[in-house]
């Protein structure tokens, strides 16, 4: 990893902010679209970039925002690397959040977060904390292939039953579905069960597929040569060099999924996961007003 000294850490995107403290990824999912050459690394993606004075630049933004509101992390790359362990720079922006009294929606695959959960509990028990995992294979040996440096599913849907413990709302990433290779009814109801017994609020699903483009469908490619011989020939012939690849069983999951979702009355549109994750509770909205 290297270290830099950001010039800005918050972005605004529909209605909330966001923010990446680190720049690349250690999971190593081979499907991983943070890779993507679209988005300009300068550096290898394992090496990791930390921006050191994140906590700094947070601080000083949220001190001059004039609304509170969500902030979002984990879209980019994952705010519990290993390195997390040793840096804390996560720790400490959460830490600001809940001081500034601001929300928090955050992403991980790792079970580290649990490290943090009394914070988490805190800033939901002020405001609102949001913790979305991604679950896209319930076999342990399959996941370990496809996500192999961090936690499994399992482990994920305990971390998720502790959030749900303390009273802190969860979301589900069921994304991306690999054609061929986890797309089967089996899989997505194993992981569907297990949401609804944890009690999480939504699944976020975009389609049942997977999308790649250059720098993340070569990485992929590779993945597949390696651990599932003879599969590549077959994304090509079925795909050519599509960006979205849809499962073949894409509308058998979907059913699944919309049928699974609406008996258990949970979220399985994107955009009321989403407007769900963004919604910042609006008796704090006013006290913020009053505080101005
Ligand atoms: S956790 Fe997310 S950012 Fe990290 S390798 Fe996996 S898909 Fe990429």
């Amino acid at each position: 990893m290297h270290f830099v000294d950001a010039k800005g850490i918050l972005t605004t995107s529909g209605g909330g902010c966001g923010m990446n403290i680190y720049r690349g990824c250690t999971h190593g999912c081979i499907y991983c679209d943070s890779r993507s050459k679209c988005y300009q690394f300068t550096h290898d993606f394992e090496d990791i970039e930390v921006k050191q004075n994140a906590p700094q630049l947070l601080e000083a933004a949220l001190k001059s925002k004039r609304k509170k509101c969500m902030i979002g992390t984990g879209a980019m790359s994952d705010p519990y690397m290993h390195c997390e362990e040793q840096l804390g720079l996560t720790r400490k922006c959460l830490e600001i959040i809940h001081r500034y009294g601001f929300g928090l929606a955050i992403q991980t695959k790792s079970d580290r977060i649990l490290r943090d959960i009394d914070l988490l509990e805190a800033i939901n028990k002020d405001t609102k904390c949001v913790v979305q995992m991604t679950l896209t294979t319930f076999g342990d040996e399959l996941c370990s292939i496809i996500e192999p440096n961090v936690c499994n599913t399992k482990r994920r849907l305990e971390v998720l039953a502790k959030m749900q413990e303390r009273g802190i709302p969860t979301l589900v990433w069921l994304t991306p579905i690999l054609p061929f290779i986890n797309d089967t009814e089996e899989n997505v109801g194993r992981i569907l069960d297990a949401c609804i017994e944890v009690g999480v609020k939504g699944i976020m699903d975009f389609g049942m597929g997977l999308t790649l483009r250059e720098g993340d469908r070569e990485y992929y490619y590779a993945a597949l040569d390696k651990h599932f011989p003879g599969l590549k020939k077959r994304y090509i012939d079925t795909y050519g060099n599509a960006y979205e690849l849809p499962s073949p069983n894409s509308r058998a999951l979907l059913s699944l999924l919309k049928k699974k979702c609406r008996d258990a009355g949970m979220f399985y549109k994107p955009e009321d996961c989403f407007g769900y994750m963004r919604e910042f509770p609006e008796k704090y909205k006013q006290m913020s007003l009053f505080e101005l």
